[in-house]
């Protein structure tokens, strides 16, 4: 199959081509917007993961037909190089540097952005678990640039795999946004489970300060997560179970008890364990160890069968050489 049979397999990546867009993603976007008039009120956008730059061909297209031109400021960043577009200033940079965040402050002239649009992707791999998670990764990767440059109530949009982990997405993004929606543009194919998040008004928490810290990206080894405070920081309790007279299992006792000091102690704690069996440990002065078998020994362990070979000498016999058929002997002689 040639290319044409692709031209007439796919509408979008037709139209793509009859409209002048550089990619079919072109049609994502503009159905996105149709639905949610993401680009109203907009003058500065970023376009991150951008190329080859459909997505900052539409930005282009709409925000500067809509606008004075001079106010309006696009900013696109992609690891590869693009094409240059008209209104569009770009970045070759990577997304989960913090720099790239910097770039994008100083190009928008310390102004924060009404629009960050992300429709990143890494290499597929095939391994659906591992796309899933690097995808998670990179949304997560824009979610955190997108805190350092968007404006309160400004609007987020990126692409996001519906995979099994999903909620735990959606969860970080609505910390962050009053209003989170997933929608599948008609251009998405339905085979694919890529749809987009469409997050609007933006609201970190009271406090927040941006980073590029979020521990799931693991890539921030310059941040000392115990220096974050208040909202910044995510705590999940720790609790200590049991008291300090407890057995410590990290500990090995004695099968015969012998300092005093010791003795004491112990007892003290078969005082308040006296329901349970502690013969096997005989912490009992004087006796002498009683080993007891377990209440409930494996029914069938991985185990049993290099146990019985073990026992009856058979594990890692060398084995006779194999027989190899020799061939009739030739008399050379002749
Ligand atoms: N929206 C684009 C368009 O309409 O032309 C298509 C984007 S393409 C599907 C995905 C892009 O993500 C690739 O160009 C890739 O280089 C970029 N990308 C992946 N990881 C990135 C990263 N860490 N930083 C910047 N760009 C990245």
């Amino acid at each position: 199959m040639g290319r044409s049979s692709k031209d007439k397999r796919d509408i979008y990546y037709r139209l793509a081509k009859e409209e002048g867009w550089r990619a079919r993603s072109a049609f994502k976007l503009l159905q996105l917007d149709e639905e949610y008039q993401l680009f109203q009120g907009v003058h500065r956008a970023v376009d991150l993961c951008a190329a080859p730059g459909s997505w900052s061909q539409v930005l282009s297209r709409k925000l500067r037909s809509s606008n004075e031109t001079s106010e309006v400021k696009i900013v696109a960043v992609d690891l590869q190089a693009m094409a240059p577009l008209p209104g569009v200033i770009q970045i070759q940079g990577d997304i989960t540097k913090v720099s790239t965040a910097h770039e994008i402050i100083r190009h928008f002239k310390g102004e924060p952005a009404d629009l960050v649009v992300c429709d990143g992707a890494p290499d597929v791999t095939g391994l659906h678990d591992i796309d899933e998670y690097i995808q998670a990764q990179l949304l997560l990767a824009a979610l955190n640039i997108t805190t350092h440059v968007l404006r309160t109530g400004g609007t987020f949009v990126a692409k996001i795999f519906r995979g099994k982990d999903v909620t735990l997405l959606y969860s970080q993004l609505k910390i962050f946004f009053q209003e989170v929606t997933c929608a599948k543009p008609r251009s998405s194919r339905n085979s694919s489970i890529e749809a987009f998040v469409v997050c609007q008004g933006y609201s970190p928490p009271e406090g927040y300060k941006p980073n590029m810290s979020n521990p799931l990206l693991d890539h921030c080894y310059d941040v000392d997560f115990n220096q974050l405070e208040g909202p910044n920081r995510v705590i999940v309790p720790f609790l200590a179970c049991g008291d300090l007279s407890a057995y410590d299992s990290d500990k090995t006792y004695p099968l015969q008890v012998r300092p005093l000091l010791f003795i004491t102690s112990l007892s003290t704690q078969r005082h308040q364990y006296e329901n349970l069996p502690t013969s096997s440990l005989q912490l009992d002065t004087g006796k002498e160890y009683n080993y007891v078998p377990p209440n409930q020994p494996p029914i069938r362990p991985p185990y049993q069968e290099a146990c019985f070979l073990k026992k009856n000498n058979l594990l890692a016999k060398e084995r006779p050489p194999s027989p190899v058929s020799t061939p009739p002997a030739t008399n050379t002689s002749e």
